[in-house]
């Protein structure tokens, strides 16, 4: 913007000494002053705006890593997942404490329950999604999961939501983090949609909830899979 000042106000001796004026801002005042007053009316450039510190975009979620939540380490009887081909999605269901333990607790419990005291080698699942809207890394990527059933578990990616979800959807945040993070591991994995399943589509459960798996269902086909049968 051009502003007119007072010639008073204007540092002449080193703008004249320079020429400045007559050089490098010769066409900024030009281009802002009228052709006839250009000697007395004079541009000043607008303050360059202050390097504001450009924050970064706000994660849509937090991952909170193995190492976040204090997992145990990974034990050997398992099998190597020899790359991913297949997701599958589940709910953790209703689990102890749910009222009073934050996310991260919980996935910790899962972890108890499977790990110490079932006796597998990890967390049946690859990835959690919490309530809060956040990931926590379950079993490492490359160890075979515990997770669809018997023989299903080969070159399948197990995520589970946090929560019972068979009346009723996860809230706007956590399934907002289910879609997204969902949408980011068929791509990452180049899966095809219809390799998306619910933990239904494999054993007789109510597992991911029929709520969930519902949603899941209209997921899929909003992204170009075939419609079930009726
Ligand atoms: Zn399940």
């Amino acid at each position: 913007m051009c502003e007119r000042i007072p010639e008073s106000a204007f540092p002449p001796r080193q703008l004249r000494r320079r020429g400045v004026l007559a050089v490098a801002g010769a066409a900024f005042v030009a281009a802002c002053a009228p052709t006839r007053t250009r000697r007395r009316i004079h541009c000043v450039a607008p303050e360059p705006e202050p390097p504001s510190p450009k924050a970064p975009p706000e994660p849509a979620y937090r991952v909170f890593t193995r190492e976040d939540w204090g997992a145990e380490p990974l034990k050997d009887n398992h099998d190597p997942m020899n790359g991913i081909k297949r997701i599958t999605l589940h709910h953790t269901a209703e689990l102890p404490g749910m009222d009073t333990r934050t996310d991260l607790e919980l996935v910790k419990g899962v972890q108890n329950f499977h790990r110490n005291e079932r006796g597998w080698a990890d967390i049946g699942y690859h990835w959690l999604i919490g309530r809060d809207g956040n990931v926590y890394e379950g079993r490492t990527l490359e160890a075979q999961g515990a997770h669809a059933g018997a023989g299903k578990n080969g070159n399948n990616l197990g995520i589970s939501a946090v929560g019972d979800f068979t009346t009723e959807l996860p809230s706007a945040k956590q399934l907002a983090t289910i879609e997204l993070f969902l949408s980011e591991q068929l791509a990452l994995y180049e899966i095809p949609i219809e390799e998306l399943h619910g933990h239904r589509d494999f054993k007789p459960t109510e597992c991911p909830g029929t709520s969930l798996y519902e949603w899941l269902g209209a997921f899929k086909q909003g992204r170009g899979a075939a419609q079930p049968d009726a």
